[in-house]
């Protein structure tokens, strides 16, 4: 049987020098589901997605995806285990077409350049690039670049897609657009986890959420336990 925990992190503790980024972070990701990974700035979100994605190993703890411990694991073979992510700061290539771009995450499964880009022909579809296929990345709004940054990702065909404030910045109309292309990524089968500062926006999204602040868990629960908790309430709003 598959386990419904589809990757958990044990004791996760990252140092800066004398800075402790995460401290003793102990979090369960379930299958399937949107989670929401939410905190002030500096609280030390995006420092635990750079140990869940590879970018960096964690000073202490562990990581364990499906069972296996990739904690030591480089981020290229994590990707081909099925974990992708986005950039805070898309990462585009601004010279290469749209479709060229996506074909960088669907080389993960295609060898051949022809399928690859059938693949990501079929992926922009998917996210709602499919007109801008042939322009330069460059060419791109904000908005269309946070989605082709999804488009690279989800070529990759991840089990696991972690979305680094994907939705920050963006006008209400383009957030709930965003928020659409977040669900039908979920209805593909994909987990979502979310990492926003912005509280409102995620609570309409998420089906979990967990909350950090200066390094350490400072809640989990459902987005209804979340905005009533008093814990966090003062976080956001300092003391
Ligand atoms: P968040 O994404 O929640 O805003 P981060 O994970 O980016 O927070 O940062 C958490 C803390 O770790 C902050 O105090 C930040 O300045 C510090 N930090 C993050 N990355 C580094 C780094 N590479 N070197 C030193 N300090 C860092
Ligand atoms: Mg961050």
């Amino acid at each position: 049987m598959t386990s419904d925990i589809l990757l958990e992190t044990r004791g996760v503790t990252q140092r800066f020098g004398g800075l402790v980024a995460n401290s003793d972070v102990s979090i369960s990701i379930r299958r399937g589901e949107i989670l929401g990974l939410i905190g002030p700035n500096g609280a030390g979100k995006s420092t635990l997605f750079a140990a869940i994605s590879g970018a960096r190993v964690p000073t202490s703890g562990s990581i364990l995806f499906e069972g296996v411990d990739i904690t030591r694991m480089p981020a290229a073979e994590r990707c081909r285990l099925g974990i992708a992510r986005t950039f805070q700061v898309p990462r585009s290539f601004d010279s290469m077409s749209v479709a060229e771009n996506v074909m960088i995450g669907a080389f993960v499964r295609n060898a051949n350049a022809t399928r690859a880009r059938a693949a990501a022909l079929e992926v922009l579809d998917y996210v709602g690039l499919d007109g801008r296929a042939d322009a330069t990345a460059g060419q791109l709004t904000p908005p269309e670049k946070r989605r082709l940054e999804v488009a690279r990702a989800i070529a990759t065909e991840p089990k696991l897609l972690l979305l680094d404030e994907v939705l920050t910045g963006l006008t209400p109309s383009e957030a709930r657009l965003g928020m659409d292309l977040v669900r039908k990524v979920r209805a593909r089968g994909i987990t979502v986890v979310m990492v926003e500062h912005v509280m409102e926006i995620v609570m309409q999204l998420v089906d979990r959420a967990i909350v950090l602040n200066l390094g350490k868990l400072l809640a989990e629960g459902s987005p209804a336990d979340i905005v009533r908790n008093e814990d966090v309430i003062t976080a956001y709003l300092g003391d």
